[in-house]
């Protein structure tokens, strides 16, 4: 026995291809494609090392033929996993609006026709005027102070950048007051108290958890103080005996002691966003109108931007956050100046409930997408042979992103039970296909939210769900 599989070990070895001739052949050659001819030898090698110490290991491999299709099935496997490290689209079908891990805010069409634009050389610091070089952003600036009722504003990189900047500008080496129903983390271990310190600010906390009182900020007062700052809670809320001061209130109160009032908005929203069930979100005009004299929020929650930190307030302060050392570490690249102009012209026409999906997704009706529900549930059930059980149940959406915790939207969920496979497995094949399909389960059902898919998208959605059936 031994010296047979010897003898076959020893011709098995000798049949391996080269690399040249497995680099030539149909999976070699879409390798080369792919990735490129270094890659491309790299991945052979590795092909060839793994099926060499199979066949030491004397396992399955017989013939030539065999031994060839196994080295183009791996070579193809290593090439699938490849693609699939790549970034890729999904279909989000939870329901969750701004999804964190799904790249949180979709961008508009708009947004993603301005990066293509901005992608080769492009105005970022031109000025057409004096055709010279001009300020960095000024355009998408403007827009933005326009937009919000402030003089002037900036961009940097994200909402915790923007936080950073501002404290580190003016509030190094003084005192912030922060009310203790404040102190909050946000996902992603953004945590004020953190922030305050790595921006060189000493934190004074007053108030308690559920109450904090004007008076609690004017004793904290001191000749080190240099700054109030409140902080949006995000996603997390305190309900009951609660209390804080109005915002005109602690601004003249800022003010009479010269202090500088910085809001950290968190989401923020660009317009009123109450009718859809978002109570608590403050429209960022307000803020400033109300006496902020610095906000700071994000521009992919609620705005339906890009990945960016948005800063807004006096025109003094916005110009020393400009020419502070941190901002030249922190500022944004010009795709990301593209997609956030391209976004804010769609909020300034008064287009945004129709352009920006963030705001499309809060603003659908209940009654569509019950229709659009019913209409894709059938196409389903149609097409998959009976293997699916297909209703059509009332349901609710989830903002995400930390805006609006426990805000339910209404809406028509599609839940799927498969005849043989669990949910988990279903859902496991869903995420495996191609466009993957991302979504919930719950009691042993699979369930779709439309909300968060496009209309254009339901034809793929239905063929993944039938193909996965
Ligand atoms: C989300 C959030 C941040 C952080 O913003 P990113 O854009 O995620 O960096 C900071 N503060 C508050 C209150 C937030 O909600």
């Amino acid at each position: 026995m031994e010296d047979a599989n010897g003898t076959g070990r020893a011709a098995m070895l000798r049949e391996l291809p080269s690399i040249d001739e497995l680099l030539n052949s149909q999976t070699g050659l879409a390798a080369v494609r792919e990735v490129g001819r270094k890659r491309a030898v790299s991945l052979a090698r590795t092909v060839l090392e793994d099926i060499r110490n199979k066949i030491g290991m004397n396992r399955s491999i017989k013939q030539r033929s065999e031994l060839i299709a196994e080295i183009s099935v791996r070579l193809e496997n290593i090439l699938e996993n490849r693609r699939r490290g790549w970034i890729t689209r999904v279909i989000n079908a939870t329901g969750v609006i701004v999804h964190t891990i799904l790249g949180r805010a979709p961008i508009s069409d708009n947004a993603a026709e301005a990066v293509l634009r901005a992608a080769g050389y492009c105005s970022l610091e031109f000025d057409f005027e004096i055709g010279k070089r001009g300020r960095r952003g000024a355009s998408v600036e403007k827009v933005l102070a326009e937009l919000t009722n402030a003089e002037d504003g900036l961009i940097v990189n994200n909402g915790a950048a923007a936080a950073l900047l501002v404290l580190s500008t003016f509030a190094n080496d003084g005192e912030v007051i922060v009310s203790r129903g404040e102190l909050v983390e946000i996902g992603g271990d953004f945590r004020i108290p953190d922030v305050l310190a790595q921006s060189g600010a000493t934190l004074r906390e007053v108030g308690t958890t559920n109450r904090t009182k004007l008076a609690d900020y004017d004793r904290a007062i001191s000749s080190q103080t240099k700054a109030i700052l409140r902080v949006h809670p995000s996603n997390y809320r305190i309900v009951g005996f609660t209390d804080r001061p109005d915002l005109p209130e602690l601004s003249a109160l800022a003010k009479q002691n010269g202090l500088i009032l910085i809001e950290d908005a968190g989401s923020g929203a660009l317009v009123d966003v109450s009718k859809y069930g978002l109570t608590n979100e403050p429209v960022i005009a307000e803020l400033i109108d109300n006496g902020a004299d610095l906000v700071t929020f994000s521009g992919d929650k609620l705005l339906g931007g890009i990945q960016a930190g948005l800063i807004v307030g006096r025109g003094g302060l916005i110009q020393t956050l400009r020419k502070h050392p941190l901002y030249r570490a922190l500022r944004p690249s010009k795709i990301i100046y593209a997609a956030i102009e391209a976004t804010l012209e769609s909020y300034a026409l008064d287009n945004a409930t129709t352009e920006v999906p963030v705001m499309r997704m809060l603003a659908v009706d209940a009654e569509e997408l019950e229709r659009r529900s019913l209409r894709v549930a059938d196409h389903i059930r149609k097409g998959s042979d009976a293997k699916l059980d297909v209703d059509v149940i009332d349901g609710v959406s989830a903002i995400g992103g930390g805006a609006g915790p426990g805000i339910e939207l209404p809406t028509s969920l599609i839940s799927l039970s498969h005849h043989s496979i669990s949910a988990e497995g279903f859902a496991a094949k869903l995420r495996e296909g191609d466009p993957p399909v991302i979504l919930r389960i719950e009691n042993e059902r699979v369930l779709i939210d439309l909300r968060t898919v496009a209309e254009s998208e339901e034809c793929e959605l239905t063929d993944a769900v039938i193909a996965s059936a």
